[in-house]
């Protein structure tokens, strides 16, 4: 039986059939695990393409160039970098999107891959701080010792 914190997913399906009705359980999501990760997909999309937005200001282009300056290889596997993601997803919040600690430098290769597992986790209820741990761990245990050691120890890159 449906427990007191449950409700239906309200996700509007395309080609007017109305809204996606499926028992949302625990209540705390808005959408049933699948349109949560079409939705999160869909958001990502527009986040990440939208001109004019914060991707396209000359403060976002400063922080990518210093951050690709200071770390031009992908933390994974160490080839060239193409993406600075951010570690914590910014959702459109300003304070993640230019938090320079917030970034890492990826190849596509591992951004494409490290993206579905933030849907994953996102479908499954994760907050943004849980997905940035995920993350860390996920880049750590994947990629070379080198790289690995480059989180939260900005200092240490200088030295050799
Ligand atoms: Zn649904
Ligand atoms: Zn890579």
């Amino acid at each position: 039986m449906p427990s007191k914190g449950s409700k239906r997913c309200g996700y509007i399906l395309p080609g007017g059939r109305g809204r996606c009705k499926k028992l949302v359980p625990d209540g705390k999501h808005i959408y049933c695990e699948y349109h949560q990760a079409i939705d999160l997909q869909r958001f990502r999309e527009r986040s990440d393409r939208a001109p004019g937005k914060m991707y396209s200001t000359a403060k976002w282009k400063r922080l990518r160039g210093a951050h690709l300056a200071m770390q031009p290889l992908c933390e994974v596997c160490g080839k060239a970098g193409q993406v600075v993601d951010h570690i914590e997803p910014h959702r459109g919040a300003a304070d993640l999107f230019f938090d320079s600690e917030n970034l890492m430098t990826l190849c596509k290769p591992h951004h494409d891959a490290i993206t579905q597992i933030e849907i994953k986790l996102r479908g499954k209820g994760a907050n943004g701080k849980q997905i940035a741990q995920y993350k860390k761990q996920w880049v750590e245990s994947n990629g070379n010792s080198r790289q690995s050691a480059s989180f939260g120890s900005r200092a240490k890159a200088g030295r050799s």
